[in-house]
């Protein structure tokens, strides 16, 4: 792949961290005890020390950081001066950026909390409601009501936040479509900026997955999941939320510019443990275990594992096809023929024709995206795009 000068760039830093583990989740996250409240701090002061280490020469090479992106795990169960801290050491070292996002959770931040936020520099909140319903809440393991998450709304625009994005799940155990509908009126009225919608996927040695297998887990079947999937399609477009992504929508003007970074093959520094980076078409996980990750960088040492070392100009043709499929957006024909010395619509002329004609796939004004039903069966597309390219 050639160097293209990036436009911009940004840094995702992980905070592995949450107060109690959800029970559907996989993400490398531990629950906080009081015992990990010191391990925190040193954690702090280690992603502190790989920013100050990572951040400036990229600065130096292509200007400010346009996007910060502080995820997890739950950033906000660290006490709020190391978050703080971190946000500053961050700015300081990347710039101040057009978006700095921060993962909350509701049952973690008060409006103290929020304000000492927006103040260190926060600009987007994204917020993790996942249900309305206390029931749903409480089964899924989430540590709030939906009382709270509500108060954590009202907080966040107290403290000055004009960019909120909340996630809402589907297809939970016991969920009806109407359970759902109640949830997302309950979204709408809190008129965020963003929202962003996942279906509940059971992923293995998660608490779900054991339940799954004694047959504990009542799961919507398949057509209710897909009336939900349909619902919220429809519903949320017709409210201002405009599909810019699979899973995400936006009133115009507040799509999550650092996650579109990642499917328009921005690069990105990931700092933290099991934060994923790529710079120069290189992809890197860092050490995922947070203690083994603070003593790395304590002592020097390089805490950055390779990812796809066996990576081809091919596979990152194909990598950057199914990231930007993902976007309504779609491939951008010239970005690619820049990036790439060839025309998208040669690579994939096979398998771009057998979805346009079955409607799945439209290219249109030098852009190639899938349709609303091509989105639908997603995974299904990218993979052939995977195969065929
Ligand atoms: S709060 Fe988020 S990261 Fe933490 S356990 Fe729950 S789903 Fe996972």
């Amino acid at each position: 792949m050639s160097d293209t000068p990036a436009e911009q760039w940004g840094i995702y830093v992980h905070i592995p961290y949450c107060v109690r583990k959800c029970a559907y989740c996989d993400f490398v996250s531990s629950a906080a005890s009081a015992a990990a409240v010191g391990e925190m701090a040193d954690y702090a002061a280690a992603l502190r020390a790989e920013i100050l280490r990572e951040a400036p020469p990229l600065r130096t090479r292509w200007g400010d950081a346009a996007t910060l992106y502080l995820g997890g795990g739950t950033p906000t169960a660290l006490p709020p001066p190391l978050l703080t801290e971190i946000l500053r050491t961050l700015i300081d070292a990347a710039g101040m950026p057009q978006e700095c996002s921060v993962e909350a959770n509701p049952g973690t931040v008060d409006a103290a909390y929020l304000r000492q936020l927006r103040a260190a520099g926060a600009t987007r909140l994204s917020i993790g409601v996942q249900s309305f319903d206390d029931r749903l809440l409480r089964s899924i393991g989430r540590i709030h009501t939906a009382q709270e998450a509500r108060a954590a709304v009202r907080a966040a625009r107290t403290a000055g936040f004009a960019n909120i994005s909340l996630d809402l799940m589907y297809g939970l155990p016991t969920q009806t479509l109407d359970d759902l509908k109640n949830s997302v009126g309950a979204a709408l009225a809190l008129a965020p900026e963003h929202i962003s919608v996942y279906g509940l996927i059971v992923e293995e040695g998660t608490p779900f997955a054991a339940a799954a297998a004694a047959g504990r887990l009542v799961l919507p079947d398949e057509d209710a999941a897909e009336e939900m999937y349909d619902y919220l399609m429809e519903t949320l477009p017709a409210h201002g939320y405009a599909r810019y992504e699979i899973s995400n929508f936006a009133r115009a003007g507040h799509e999550s510019r650092h996650n579109l970074g990642y499917w328009q093959s921005v690069p990105y520094l990931g700092v933290g443990a099991a934060a994923h980076g790529c710079i120069d078409g290189v992809r890197w996980g860092n050490e995922p275990d947070a203690q083994r990750y603070i003593r790395a960088v304590r002592m020097g040492q390089p805490v950055r594992r390779p990812e796809d070392p066996d990576r081809t100009e091919t596979s990152a043709m194909e990598e950057y096809a199914f990231l930007a499929l993902r976007t309504a957006a779609g491939i951008d024909a010239a970005d690619f023929r820049r990036r790439f010395g060839m025309d998208a619509a040669a690579v994939y002329g096979a398998v771009i024709a057998r979805y346009e004609r079955q409607g799945l796939l439209r290219c249109a004004d030098g852009r190639i995206a899938l349709t609303p039903a091509g989105m639908k069966i997603g995974n299904e597309i990218f993979a052939a795009f995977l195969c065929d390219g």
